[in-house]
């Protein structure tokens, strides 16, 4: 499942650093994807967009305040978690990067333990569906790390399609989506299915979720919602 693995984008021009990062994210169940500089940084953000970034400040082209900032600019990634990686521990250094729009800041060195903390901390803010803990909803709970979804304790047979969807409405309780807000958040914008195959999505769910299927409502001309009321 590795196409489900969330995306970081490390901006890191020290190769050893770059290194042990990757490692680290690697270890911990994400995938990491490692540029040395601003530019190329840029071209894969557009190319595939990430869904967190660590950024090193001190950059060979470009610093990572500056491409932070563009970042920020653009309406598309405005809303992209970054932690700001660096070097530099003075106070002035760390209230422009948060100025700058960074989520986090670690200063270097750090410990592979603190970095997998402050990223997990990070995707449970703002991405709760990308986060490596158990969601859970009545009876039914899920597990983003084993891919394991269980009911009353006991393990469930789902569909790869279905757990990204359950997945996405424990994350995001008592909410309502339209179809094709579940196939932008759950399929991606970049896939061309059909706001139909939504619904054969929830009825397998449903399906799976046996006596715990009326977790997931819908709500009449507008879509689901995964609700315990
Ligand atoms: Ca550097």
């Amino acid at each position: 499942m590795s196409n489900d693995k969330v995306r970081i984008l490390v901006v890191e021009d020290e190769p050893a650093i770059a290194e042990l990062v990757s490692y680290t994210l690697r270890e911990a169940g994400w995938l990491p994807v490692i540029v040395s500089n601003s530019q190329d940084a840029w071209d894969e953000i557009q190319a595939r967009m990430p869904q967190l970034i660590l950024l090193d400040w001190m950059l060979p082209d470009q610093s990572g305040l500056r491409l932070l900032s563009r970042l920020r600019a653009d309406r598309q990634f405005a809303a992209l978690p970054v932690i700001m990686l660096t070097a530099k521990s003075m106070e002035e250094d760390k209230i422009a990067g948060l100025n700058n729009g960074a989520d986090d800041y670690v200063t270097k060195p750090f410990s592979p333990r603190e970095l997998t903390a402050r990223i997990n901390a990070l995707l449970r803010r703002k991405l709760p569906e990308h986060g490596q803990a158990t969601l859970t909803a009545g009876p039914v709970s899920l597990d983003p790390v084993s891919f394991e979804v269980s009911l009353h304790g006991a393990r469930i047979e789902i569909g790869h399609a279905e757990f990204k969807l359950l997945k996405f409405f424990l994350a995001h309780q008592d909410r309502v989506f339209s179809r094709d807000q579940l196939l932008d958040k759950v399929w991606g914008d970049h896939v061309a299915i059909e706001e139909r195959t939504v619904d054969v999505h929830v009825l397998r769910l449903r399906k799976a979720l046996k006596e715990a299927d009326n977790l997931i409502k819908t709500v009449r001309s507008v879509g689901y919602m995964l609700s315990e009321k």
